[in-house]
């Protein structure tokens, strides 16, 4: 079989490389940390030098990267994966938003290159266990290449052909999933102001109808314990609102409670930390109150 590239290997990408890898696959990947390459390297892969000597290498090149900037410098800038010998198909596993998969989806097709887009949901721990959602569209002709390798990440969607329907499917989840972060940030600080116990909010909200991802994953893993380390950064939680919110305008839809939402993570990076993670929406919540919680270290 011939070698599958891997570029990122940072939260998401690490999980889902290290998977190939315990599937006995051929793997050569490349990330500018040489953590992450070390432990990669550990996990069975093979480092390659740069992304071109991936794309020299491997016919299908995947990358989890964090920005849709890095991304595009990636694949498609001086020494680029689209540079490459061997690479024919091209899967973007980031969140990158629709427009940016219309623009690498031409970039790549000018080199002959077949693009997918094929975001994912379920967070550091789906991607090590395979229990990711995959939401990809890209060249029909292609996908049973592309739908083998996706399945060792998790359940897969096929949104069709067009570039960048499984981005805009994946935004409006994020929207949703953000939302639920920062209404269940409100509800529950309105709780405590008024005297009642967290831990006990969240066992009620979990058998009643509030209940949604938040009170069900995030509170009892990273807010309740005051731990703020769900896994995912408020950085990229921003820039996935920003995209899902111009995406809206351009279509000619408004999203208040969206705006809403990417304007409260604006607030944990300049108030909070630009490492925080995004269950820190509730501290800022929190702090409005005039609530004074532990913070953590
Ligand atoms: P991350 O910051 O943990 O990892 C990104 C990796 O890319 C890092 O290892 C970094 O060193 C590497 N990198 C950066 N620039 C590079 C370059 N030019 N060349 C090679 N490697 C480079 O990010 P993450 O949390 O793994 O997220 C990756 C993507 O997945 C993002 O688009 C994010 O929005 C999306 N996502 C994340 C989560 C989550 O829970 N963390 C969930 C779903 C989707």
């Amino acid at each position: 079989m011939s070698k599958i590239g891997f570029i990122g290997l940072g939260r998401m990408g690490a999980g889902m490389c290290a998977r190939l890898c315990a599937a006995g696959l051929p793997v050569v990947v490349h990330d500018v940390s040489s953590d992450a390459m070390a432990a990669m390297v550990a996990a069975g892969a093979e480092a390659g030098t740069s992304a071109l000597d991936v794309a020299n290498q491997a016919e299908i090149v995947l990358v989890s990267l964090p920005m849709p900037d890095i991304v595009h410098e990636v694949l498609l800038g001086p020494n680029g994966v689209a540079d490459g010998g061997a690479v024919k198909i091209v899967v973007d596993l980031s969140t990158s938003g629709p427009a940016m998969a219309q623009r690498l989806s031409e970039g790549l097709a000018a080199n002959g290159i077949s693009s997918f887009d094929a975001p994912v949901s379920g967070g550091v721990a789906g991607a090590r266990d395979g229990k990711l959602s995959l939401m990809a569209s890209g060249p029909e002709k292609d996908w049973p290449q592309v739908e083998a390798v996706l399945q060792h990440f998790g359940k897969v969607f096929y949104m069709g052909e067009t570039p960048g329907a499984g981005q805009t499917m994946k935004l409006v989840n994020n929207l949703l999933g953000a939302t639920a972060i920062a209404v269940t940030a409100e509800g529950m600080t309105m709780g405590i102001k008024a005297g009642l116990d967290p831990a006990k909010m969240i066992e009620v909200l979990n058998q009643s109808t509030g209940i949604n991802s938040a009170t069900r994953d995030k509170w009892p893993r990273a807010v309740l314990p005051r731990t703020f380390d769900f896994g995912f950064a408020a950085a990229l939680s921003h820039k996935d609102m920003r995209l899902c919110v111009d995406e809206a305008q351009a279509l000619g839809v408004d999203l208040p409670i969206g705006v809403h939402v990417r304007d409260l993570l604006k607030r944990v990076l300049d108030e909070v930390g630009a490492d925080a993670d995004f269950t820190a929406m509730a501290l800022v919540t929190e702090a409005d109150a005039g609530l004074a919680l532990d913070r953590p270290a």
